[in-house]
């Protein structure tokens, strides 16, 4: 993959100043926020703006940048990030003085980074009909919840925390290579400079814990399958009482052995007999909701379609809006006949 230009990135003049470097960054960082922007390419332009950051913002790197491109980074131990844990990890104290302290961050103590919980997803399967009428149902799930024993914080109720040794409390570490002075991330508390003091006994310090719920989804009538309901916040619990994520729930529909559907129209095939198609006849069929009498016109043939108004399914996005039910008809012709039927319709065939 080739990479981007990282001026070109943040959308900024080779010449700027720190402070509009800075202004650009804050800007993409508002609008593709993984937390604020579910856009699915939303992270990965997170990434490379942090990135170009991470870079234009210190004097030395930019130097090197300037000069020698990504290579002359790459030759320096420069290797950007690797997940967004990684970003909010080493840029922590940016994003607070950017969000002020809302969308996950910078809650409590300055180097306490709250985290937004995973997404999770649950296959729902439900009968035609109640995919037609809509349903509630009760789903169990078991995810991780923020453990009520700490609030979250993954430290044991009276206790702290307490500064990191290997950093001293920076979050960073400071090492040499050659000429270039490098600051890593502090790999031993990822760059929040404090650990915790005694963790909690009830989740061992991960201020989350496994838990089985139920969770009850409404499932709207006329919903297709293969459509995906969110519910927010359903999801995992977030990290040192970030937000919890959000739960998909996938439908799927089992087929009826009657009805099918054709976008919002309910389809079924009703046989009819000979006499009935060739004469015109008044029949009764099952509906949605209760059994509808219709006309079947004279002459009718297999595989006529007749259409009753509004009988069909509700459109899940337009409210009071239904599909048609559409009745296919299959023309029986019988396969025994008593010596009287047989007699007439030998009449028949020679009156033709
Ligand atoms: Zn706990
Ligand atoms: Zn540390």
């Amino acid at each position: 993959m080739i990479k981007r230009d990282y001026y070109e990135i943040l959308g900024v003049d080779r010449n700027a100043p720190d402070a509009d470097i800075k202004k650009a960054y804050r800007q993409m960082a508002l609008k593709y926020h993984p937390d604020r922007n579910p856009e699915p390419d939303a992270e990965e332009k997170f990434k490379e703006a942090s990135e170009a950051y991470e870079v234009l913002s210190d004097s030395q790197r930019r130097q090197i940048y300037d000069a020698y491109g990504h290579q002359g980074l790459q030759g320096s131990g420069f290797h950007g990030f690797t997940d967004l844990d990684d970003i909010f990890g080493s840029m922590g104290s940016i994003f607070e003085e950017f969000f002020g302290g809302m969308g996950g961050f910078g809650q409590g103590s300055s180097r306490t980074w709250a985290r937004t919980g995973r997404d999770m997803h649950y296959d729902l399967s439900i009968s035609f009909m109640e995919a037609a009428l809509g349903t509630e149902k009760e789903i169990s799930v078991a995810r991780e919840v923020r453990c009520d024993t700490c609030s979250g914080t993954g430290e044991k109720p009276g206790t702290g925390r307490k500064n990191c040794g290997t950093c001293g409390g920076a979050g960073q570490i400071t090492q040499r290579q050659g000429f270039f002075i490098l600051q890593t991330t502090c790999p031993q508390c990822r760059g929040e400079g404090s650990r915790i003091e005694s963790p909690c006994e009830e989740c061992r310090g991960r201020g989350r814990v496994r838990k089985s719920s139920t969770i009850n989804v409404k499932v709207p009538a006329g919903i297709e399958a293969g459509t995906q309901l969110v519910l927010r916040g359903q999801g995992e619990g977030g990290e040192r009482g970030g937000p919890a994520g959000d739960l998909y729930v996938f439908i799927g529909v089992a087929p009826h052995e009657f009805f099918s559907r054709r976008g919002d129209d309910l389809v079924c095939e009703i046989a009819v007999s000979f006499p009935q198609a060739a004469l015109g006849a008044r029949i009764r069929v099952p509906g949605l909701e209760e059994e509808i009498e219709i006309e079947i016109p004279p002459g009718s043939e297999t595989g006529d379609e007749l259409r009753i108004k509004s009988k069909g399914l509700p459109d899940v996005r337009r409210h009071k809006h239904r599909g048609d039910q559409i009745v296919r008809l299959s023309v029986k012709t019988p396969k025994k006949l008593t010596k009287r039927q047989r007699e007439l319709i030998e009449q028949l065939m020679n009156e033709e």
